[in-house]
């Protein structure tokens, strides 16, 4: 079968560091244009906007939107409209609505839209939910700690409203809790920290239960130097699990269970071109939906101004 033709929207960091090495590497999928005020891809035609792109590429089928969240939506629209299938990066839009008004138009449409979450394919993930299955749990804790200024320097968006702050991390700790538990779970209480002069926020403490009383707890935050932490760690009849660095690794009662190289983004890719294939879209909106719930039931706190 010939490769998809598709088109990538917001050259950036993820776009650069992710997406471009990961579309090379799939057969399923040949680059053929992409879109971005300011960044461009070698080798291809490129265009400042997504509706030039589209006018001038007909023979594009797909596109992956990489610009931030707040963003997204309108571009998403336009690409559904003009018959292309979509790939969203995560988180897949600014508010719920616009996410489910999305999925809508890609039914309407006989569109694929793809609501992806790159931590779920982390190589330890599904071995955790496999473990989690086979025993009871007691409690989980998931500890998203790091440092801003090194993930993420002068990126604007990400602390303007709808950018998310500290939820961009910490909704792919989300993405993984909410695909390995067995149950549903929803938060009780949140604290968000805010400093002063941003509208998005830097820590979060998160307590959620599920309809058996789980004790589940999620501290985020962007102020950690030294040793970064993305670790999710559950007690259970069957030993201490801990799955850490974002996924990567698993092990149970200190003995390592499983450590694989990490192919997120390969995976994305094969994902989005099976769903093509099959004529489904991918779109799960609950790690979004318990960032939408933090805000909505958290209570406020202002800290420290934060410059970078
Ligand atoms: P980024 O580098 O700041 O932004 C991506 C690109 O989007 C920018 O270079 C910009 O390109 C375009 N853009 C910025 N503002 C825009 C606007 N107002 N309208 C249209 N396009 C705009 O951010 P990123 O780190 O790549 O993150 C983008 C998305 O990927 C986010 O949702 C993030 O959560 C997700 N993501 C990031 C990472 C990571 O490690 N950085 C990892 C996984 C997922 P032009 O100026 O050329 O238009």
């Amino acid at each position: 079968m010939s490769p998809i033709h598709i088109a990538l929207v917001g050259v950036g960091k993820i776009a650069r560091d992710q997406h471009l090495p990961s579309i090379e590497k799939t057969p399923d999928f040949k680059l053929i244009a992409a879109a971005s005020r300011h960044g461009t891809v070698d080798d291809i035609p490129n265009y400042k906007s997504i509706e030039d792109m589209l006018e001038a590429v007909p023979e594009i089928e797909a596109v992956s939107l990489c610009m931030p969240p707040q963003h997204r939506y309108e571009a998403a629209h336009k690409a559904l409209s003009a018959g292309k299938h979509v790939f969203l990066e995560k988180p897949p839009g600014a508010t719920l609505s616009e996410v489910e008004d999305l999925q809508a138009l890609a039914a309407e449409k006989g569109l694929s839209l793809f609501a992806s979450w790159h931590s779920r394919y982390a190589p330890a993930v599904e071995a955790a939910k496999t473990f989690l299955a086979s025993t009871t749990m007691r409690s989980m804790k998931v500890i998203w700690k790091e440092d801003v200024r090194h993930w993420h320097p002068n990126q604007e968006w990400i602390w303007q409203a709808g950018g998310l702050g500290v939820f961009d991390p910490g909704i792919n700790a989300l993405s993984i809790v909410t695909h390995i538990l067995p149950r549903p779970v929803f938060i009780t209480k949140a604290t968000l920290e805010f400093p002063e002069n941003r509208d998005a926020p830097i820590a979060a403490d998160i307590k959620f239960t599920d309809a058996a009383g789980l004790d589940l707890s999620a501290e985020f935050d962007w102020r950690q130097t030294g040793k970064q932490s993305w670790d999710i760690i559950a007690e259970t009849d069957a030993g201490r699990m801990v799955l850490s660095e974002g996924g990567a690794k698993l092990s149970v009662d200190g003995t390592l269970k499983h450590d694989e190289p990490e192919q997120e983004y390969p995976m994305l890719y094969r994902r989005f071109a099976e769903i093509i294939k099959a004529g489904r879209s991918d779109v799960d909106i609950a790690p979004l939906r318990h960032v939408a719930d933090a805000f909505m039931l958290g209570r406020r706190k202002f800290v420290d101004a934060f410059y970078d």
